[in-house]
């Protein structure tokens, strides 16, 4: 983009979700306080080059986000007239913040770029990182082109969505994008890229109807019990993400209950070690992810347990037609 077309574009919205960010110590506890006009107020002071709209999406906790949410921002976002928006920053809890800011790279229909933020202190806290984290994410902006990138920016650190993991629960530093490396830094005030915007997916389009789209995420344990498998796999879910061991290995007692679900719903193989991708051919041994594979599961590759459950839903919702094969196109294209 050209710097006249994108001076053309003067228009950033920030939306707020709630989280931490937005909440203050009450009673004792924190719980969600401030409203979008009250989180942004310190803007006033900021000379930033652009008009800034606010919108207050709802202010929640990142737990209580649900599927119906997501849906109606990602269409909100589409729905932003992209000759006139840089950016849209969202505001939420950073509890969820990967699987909502990958959820947005597949669903929000844009050119325009997103960089999903929250805060790991609150906004009682006396050295509050919210407003900085704010800033940055609209330095993001202001520095990239729009591509539909889908951000989250903590710490001065920006992060490709469908990289990012919360990594740790309290550190200001909680967020890492792994051996994939960051997206990029915000340094003076600028964004140093390391790394290019990945590929983007194909968009998912979905209606709100989640019903049959239920998919448990679960993980395997040393010696886990097959009767209790076998309980999950009657009550009928739509789809199975499993965080297998290592490289994508179960106990071999699981093996006639999985094959028998993987014949009937997706049975997607991803590592409890969230790092690194599942093996295809190195263990033969039974219960090894070359059994696995051939007993009909599906490679989850990269993808980390809750973005592979956050992909095999949004695509079931999409429909229920393919969805193995479907699943394991946008695995290829993950990194
Ligand atoms: N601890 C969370 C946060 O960082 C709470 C939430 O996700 O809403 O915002």
């Amino acid at each position: 983009m050209t710097q006249n077309m994108k001076n053309a574009r003067r228009r950033i919205q920030i939306i707020t979700l709630g989280g931490t960010i937005a909440m203050r110590n009450h009673q004792g506890g924190l719980s969600p306080a401030l409203g979008g006009d009250a989180l942004l107020d310190f803007l006033k002071e900021i000379d930033f080059p652009f008009q800034i709209d606010k919108v207050e999406f709802s202010n929640v906790a990142s737990a209580n986000i649900t599927f119906s949410d997501l849906i109606r921002l990602a269409q909100h976002i589409t729905s932003l007239n992209r000759d006139d928006y840089v950016g849209v920053v969202v505001t939420q809890g950073t509890d969820t913040i990967e699987e909502t800011a990958f959820a947005l790279e597949l669903l929000a229909q844009s050119t325009i770029n997103i960089a999903v933020t929250g805060a790991m202190r609150s906004a009682s806290h006396r050295s509050a990182d919210g407003p900085a984290n704010i800033i940055s994410a609209l330095r993001f902006l202001a520095d990239s082109d729009g591509t539909g990138e889908v951000v989250v920016v903590l710490d001065d650190t920006v992060h490709s969505a469908r990289y990012v993991r919360k990594t740790h629960t309290t550190k200001l530093s909680a967020f890492s994008s792994g051996e994939f490396g960051l997206r990029g830094r915000i340094h003076e005030e600028r964004l140093k890229a390391y790394n290019k915007a990945p590929t983007p997916l194909e968009k998912l389009s979905v209606s709100g109807d989640i019903s049959g789209a239920n998919v448990l995420l679960l993980p395997i344990c040393f010696d886990q019990e097959a009767p209790l498998l076998e309980h999950i796999v009657k009550i009928g879910p739509a789809g199975l993400v499993l965080e297998s061991l290592g490289a994508g290995h179960v106990p071999q007692t699981l093996l006639p209950i999985l094959e028998k679900a993987a014949r009937k719903i997706p049975v997607v193989l991803c590592s409890r070690t969230n790092q690194g991708p599942i093996c295809e051919h190195t263990y033969g041994y039974p219960g090894g992810e070359m059994d696995l594979l051939a007993r009909g599961l599906i490679s989850g590759g990269w993808l980390p347990g809750i973005k592979a459950r956050m992909l095999l839903k949004l695509l079931l919702m999409n429909s229920p037609v393919d969805s193995k094969t479907r699943f394991s196109a946008y695995v290829r294209n993950f990194f």
